[in-house]
């Protein structure tokens, strides 16, 4: 309790219901956003993951305000989906960009305060098509699929300090980001989802929370699907 948590896009959508759900354990929650502001109770922290010095800055506030991150979630993220043959160079180092090296960044940022705490929890939020694959999403896929394996390796290179690092790995969650899909592709989904229902944001955050809570001290290195059944079997 009481923890220095760093939640990445934590502005809006599951960003934000993981941010709410730490703030109601009573730990100390800054959120990044690049412009929109904090919501209320939050301490905002202006920072575009893409960018190292942007990213340095921020988590120096935060340290300022709150003491060295102890607990970061790496959810930022976007989507630009185009099939393979159209999707331009631009449109897949961007979304790699974001998704994936943006999440390295602040990872590696936090670990310079977590290694001297020898203690630290991270969790990445990945996506049951990091695993599963999906038409249109070659360059979303890849970096969500990516951040397994940067997970699990800093999962061992920094275990004997007691950081963990796990993915959370979520099925369709009802935000920004799926409002955006049109009502055919809704309904194809749909279909396609054994509990037959897109998740909550606070059923994504309660898989979060969970990681990095003291009874979750010896789970390292793990995909935790939060998908109602989509991605079973991988
Ligand atoms: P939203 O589109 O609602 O929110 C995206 C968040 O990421 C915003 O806070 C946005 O900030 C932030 N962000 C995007 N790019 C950057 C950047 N370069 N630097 C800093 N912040 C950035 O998405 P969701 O809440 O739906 O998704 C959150 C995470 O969950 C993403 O990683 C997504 O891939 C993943 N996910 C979502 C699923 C879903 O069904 N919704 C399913 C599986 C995974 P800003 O407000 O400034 O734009």
């Amino acid at each position: 309790m009481g923890r220095s948590v760093l939640v990445t896009g934590g502005n809006r959508g599951i960003g934000l219901a993981i941010a709410r759900a730490y703030q109601e354990r009573g730990d100390k929650v800054a959120v990044t956003h690049r412009g929109s502001g904090a919501p209320d109770g939050l301490l905002g922290v202006q920072c575009d993951v893409t960018d190292s010095a942007a990213v340095d800055a921020a988590f120096t506030e935060v340290e300022n305000a709150h003491g060295p991150v102890e607990v970061l979630i790496a959810n930022a993220g976007i989507t630009d989906d185009t099939l393979l043959m159209r999707m331009s160079e631009d449109q897949f180092t961007r979304v790699i960009d974001a998704n994936l090296t943006g999440a390295w960044r602040v990872t590696k940022r936090a670990t310079r305060g977590m290694l001297k705490a020898r203690f630290g929890r991270i969790v990445y939020i990945s996506s049951v098509v990091g695993l599963m694959g999906s038409p249109g999403q070659v360059n979303y896929a890849a970096s969500k699929a990516a951040l397994v394996g940067m997970a699990r390796s800093i999962a061992r290179e920094l275990g004997s300090r007691d950081i963990t690092a796990n993915v959370v790995a979520p099925g369709f969650v009802a935000t920004d980001m799926t409002d955006a899909l049109t009502e055919e592709r809704k309904q194809q989904i749909l279909a396609t989802i054994p509990s037959g229902r897109y998740a909550t944001p606070e059923e994504v955050a309660a898989a979060v929370t969970f990681l990095t809570s003291d009874a979750a001290g010896y789970i390292t290195g793990a995909v935790l699907p939060v998908d109602g059944g989509l991605g079973m079997g991988h």
